[in-house]
């Protein structure tokens, strides 16, 4: 069902009015997590006042120690929503269990599926049963081919909304806390008719390299980008903020999309 041989022409994913996929470029902006409801107020302010589409935030953590800060939970979902709906945006949020997709979807338009649980089979076999639009982040040592049958998964279950998320594979390289692989981009539309959304934030782990990667991918023909932005990235309580942009690089960003030609 992921094929383009199934479906020759670009699958649009529309909500609330917002096209995602074919000629749009989708813009998702904000946290790596929800903190406090001043917090996801602000940056939602900011990402609208940019031009973006969507909000980003996570309440629920997948944090790669035990230790780490885990995520406010329910009360992040709901403060997302808050500031979503007073901003007139979109919000994208991550669910790691089969047992929060469906309070997750209450809050959230689009739910994300981490790079650690791409191949989490409960967990999409559950997205698939919902019709809310999924974001399927590429496990970072997914091939192509494991990552398509990954979404395989959500749409043999009946949910035809889902959008692939290339962000960063490991490599020998640690300069970079991934790789970001640009090929993918056109390898996976040209093998699938899904939106492809590139994430250079977590695709390089570096803020001064979210802009060049960013202008790559669209270059490459991305249909969207998510991308961490934080009012005060040193004091995040995850360590994304050293990947965060500064608010006035995002919309400075954005603004030069908009010259290329890229946002309409
Ligand atoms: C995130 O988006 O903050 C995140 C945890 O992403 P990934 O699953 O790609 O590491
Ligand atoms: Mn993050």
């Amino acid at each position: 069902l992921a094929s383009r041989d199934f479906h020759p022409d670009d699958t649009v994913i529309e909500i609330k009015g917002v096209k995602i996929g074919g000629e749009h470029l989708a813009i998702m902006g904000g946290p790596c997590a929800v903190e406090t409801p001043e917090q996801i107020d602000e940056i939602a302010r900011l990402v609208k006042a940019a031009g973006g589409q969507v909000l980003r935030g996570g309440a629920f953590k997948p944090r790669t120690g035990p230790y780490s800060f885990q995520g406010v939970g329910v009360e992040g979902l709901k403060m997302m929503a808050d500031a979503g709906r007073k901003h007139g945006l979109l919000t994208i949020t991550e669910v790691m269990t089969p047992e929060y997709v469906d309070i997750c979807a209450e809050y959230a338009d689009i739910l994300q599926v981490g790079t650690r649980n791409m191949q989490n089979f409960d967990l999409l076999r559950k997205l698939g049963t919902i019709q809310t639009p999924v974001l399927l982040k590429r496990g970072f040592s997914a091939t192509y081919d494991e990552f398509l049958n990954a979404a395989e998964y959500i749409l043999a279950g009946g949910n035809p909304n889902v959008m692939l998320c290339e962000r960063g594979i490991r490599t020998f390289e640690t300069y970079t806390r991934n790789t970001l692989d640009l090929a993918a981009i056109p390898v996976l539309q040209s093998l699938s008719h899904l939106p492809v959304i590139s994430d250079p934030s977590h695709g390089t782990g570096r803020r001064e390299l979210v802009e060049p990667m960013a202008k790559a991918s669209v270059a490459a023909g991305a249909n969207g980008l998510i991308i961490e932005m934080h009012t005060d990235p040193d004091n995040s309580m995850t360590g994304d903020g050293v990947q965060s942009l500064f608010p006035d690089q995002f919309a400075n960003l954005l603004k030069q999309l908009e010259q290329l030609g890229n946002l309409v």
